[in-house]
């Protein structure tokens, strides 16, 4: 997670390098782009506030540069900060976006521009909310909404490199990332957590196609291939960082946790100790640890010892959701 402290260092130091770059002339970008497109993005224009209803809108999609095309930022990410701007907290990815120091009209800010092709975009500020404290100010005549049949759910349950791996195997995810949640601690490291003094949990992040499959069969497989009935502890990992926890972003999904708990503890005739608790943030963990079971299966016996059972669970439990492209072990 980009903090105030980075985005100075970007300005001061240099901006990461964009995944691609584009280059045109400004009768090339006048051709394709509105006049009051080109006067905001290639110009350094401010559009006026509140002239635009994207200010309100927060259904999910994505916001694509309205002259390149690029990814800049998720809805996700999108608050209302009653600016009369779209504000948002994060980019897409933290090379998308460039940070320039701009001393103009009298003020000391941070100037924003797409990676990619330069185009001018906004400022941005260290008044936004909690945890990145950033509030990336942008003309919504720079971004272009399209929508996206993605959406993402969050949780714990127990090690993430077994997580990890049952849920890159159903049908309708898109992808799962490793990583912390849950605790106090801004951008922890994996030894950090492993403490247990962060507060966080080891989580995955799923990213999955509500088309395909529900949020609601999703926190089945969950409760379905962990065990949720012990408490800080999944097999002989122990510590609070292996604590069952579902996240919910919004009042329908804490509902449907909270009733297909009930409903397993039904079933199971014993309690449930799953957390379920508002989302705030995911810190993805190093890269190691991404895809790992995938990557290292023939390598690290705890593979074979711990999370080939686990698989073995999810498939003769779930076979109906089984991804058998993704399932190739
Ligand atoms: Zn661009």
């Amino acid at each position: 997670m980009l903090r105030w402290i980075d985005i100075l260092k970007f300005a001061a130091n240099g901006n990461p390098e964009p995944d691609r770059e584009v280059d045109k002339t400004d009768e090339e970008w006048e051709s394709i782009l509105t006049p009051e497109q080109f006067r905001v993005t290639r110009q350094h224009g401010t559009e006026r506030a509140f002239s635009s209803e994207m200010c309100e809108l927060f259904e999910p999609g994505k916001y694509q540069c309205v002259c390149c095309g690029t990814v800049l930022f998720d809805s996700g990410e999108k608050f209302d900060s009653g600016t009369g701007w779209p504000s948002f907290t994060q980019p897409a990815k933290e090379n998308a976006i460039a940070y320039y120091k701009d001393d103009s009209h009298g003020m000391s800010r941070v100037e924003t521009l797409c990676n990619t092709c330069d185009a001018h975009l906004g400022h941005v500020f260290p008044d936004g909310p909690e945890p990145s404290k950033l509030r990336y100010c942008i003309n919504a005549v720079a971004l272009e909404k399209v929508e996206s049949n993605e959406a993402k759910a969050t949780f714990g349950g127990g090690c993430f490199w077994c997580t990890e791996a049952v849920f890159q195997r159903i049908k309708g995810v898109i992808a799962v990332r490793s990583g912390y949640s849950g605790g106090d601690v801004i951008n922890p490291t994996y030894r950090e957590v492993c403490s247990g003094r962060t507060g966080h949990a080891e989580v995955i992040e799923v990213t999955f196609d509500p088309e395909v499959v529900g949020f609601e069969d999703i926190v089945r497989v969950h409760l379905g291939t962990h065990d949720p009935t012990t408490l800080n502890q999944q097999g002989a990992d122990r510590g609070t960082q292996y604590r069952s926890v579902i996240f919910y972003r919004n009042d329908e999904e804490k509902q449907a946790a909270l009733d297909l708990i009930k409903e397993y503890e039904g079933a199971l005739n014993k309690s449930v100790v799953t957390e379920v608790r508002t989302f705030v943030a995911f810190y993805p963990a190093e890269g190691e640890h991404q895809n790992y079971y995938n990557g290292n299966a023939d390598r690290n016996p705890y593979c074979a010892a711990v999370i080939e059972p686990k698989l073995a669970k999810f498939r003769k439990a779930f076979p109906e959701m089984i991804d058998k492209q993704a399932d190739v072990r």
